[in-house]
């Protein structure tokens, strides 16, 4: 890590030792266990990485797991059929979609399919609505760790000009009301902007979620701009994200390291997303648990 590095996996390493804390106190309180269950459908071995990754990381803090794996050439109506038991299904708290899912579902249908009080990745629209409406209630997990990297560090959002480069529903769209509700003013950019550079120049914050590698070179960024870059890119000289760094470098005031940055707090947010649902689904069985996730949003959920 360099001296301008948003440090992602100092701050992941602190969030998970208070959520370890957070979930042995509600286990103590309910005698439940916190239990996430991921829908994967099909093959796609980077997807199975990355589900491997997550369970590690769940299992660590305390969550149990299960794995729902299906055939790709599953339809949509069985899908919605078993998204269905797994809503009913008590010991399970939250649910997430593992991407990429096969081309003939809808994605937007398929989560509309999980019932928004175990929507843990906040993608259900009825989530994702709660959230434009500026009262979130599940905060989907990448721009929440955007957030919350940016909160750790200070950094100043109030009447800065903010400019997100990718429209992504589980990305770029859900910062907007985001950074809306810290008073920035938004820019959102995509692949039939105009001028990129003309936007980029102009921000205080820049957010790259692309996924091009390199896309953001050192001349499209202000001098002292603070710089977020989301992107995860596989190339020949590695993980790369969004961002030349070493161009940025020098021009930025902070910037986020690929990998080191967004990423390792991305997987936490799931979690805190899953006690959430299991504090407020034990509470709709009267079990009451003293427990408030961390950073939470005030939202009372869809169970009271
Ligand atoms: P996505 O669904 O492919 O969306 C990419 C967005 O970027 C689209 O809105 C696209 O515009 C825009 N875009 C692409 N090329 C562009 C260009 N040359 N100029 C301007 N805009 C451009 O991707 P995503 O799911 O949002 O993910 C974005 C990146 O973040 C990927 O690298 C992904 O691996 C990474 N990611 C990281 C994490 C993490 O934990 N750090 C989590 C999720 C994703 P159009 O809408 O016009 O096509």
């Amino acid at each position: 890590m360099r001296e301008k590095d948003l440090n992602g996996k100092e701050l992941a390493k602190k969030i998970r030792n208070q959520l370890t804390s957070e979930i042995t106190k509600f286990k103590e309180e309910t005698q439940i266990t916190p239990k996430l269950g991921i829908v994967y459908m099909g093959e796609d071995l980077s997807a199975a990485a990355y589900i491997r990754s997550k369970r590690k990381r769940c299992k660590k803090v305390g969550m149990e797991t299960e794995l729902f794996h299906f055939s790709a050439t599953i339809s949509l109506k069985n899908l919605r059929k078993e998204l269905k038991i797994l809503n009913e299904e008590e010991s399970i708290h939250g649910i997430i979609l593992e991407l990429p899912l096969p081309p003939h579902i809808p994605f937007i249908e398929a989560v509309a399919s999980v019932d928004p009080n175990k929507d843990v990745d906040g993608l259900h629209p009825a989530n994702l609505g709660w959230l434009f409406a500026g009262n979130p209630f599940f905060i989907p997990n990448t721009p929440w760790a955007v957030m919350t990297l940016l909160k750790e560090y200070k950094i100043p959002l109030r009447g800065k000009e903010v400019v997100i480069v990718g429209r992504s529903l589980s990305v770029g769209k859900p910062l907007i009301p985001l950074m809306l509700a810290e008073n920035a003013t938004v820019t959102t950019c995509h692949t039939k902007t105009k001028d990129l550079k003309f936007h980029t120049s102009n921000a205080d914050i820049l957010v790259a979620s692309a996924g091009r590698a390199k896309l953001i070179t050192g001349d499209m960024i202000k001098e002292g701009a603070v710089v977020v870059d989301v992107g995860i890119n596989v190339t020949d000289d590695g993980i790369v994200g969004d961002v030349d760094y070493e161009q940025a470098y020098p021009r930025a005031s902070r910037i986020t390291p690929v990998p080191g940055g967004v990423g390792p707090i991305t997987v936490s947010m799931i979690i805190r997303n899953t006690l959430v649902a299991s504090v407020i689904q034990a509470e709709a069985k009267g079990l009451n648990s003293k427990v408030v996730p961390i950073g939470h949003a005030h939202h009372s959920g869809y169970l009271k």
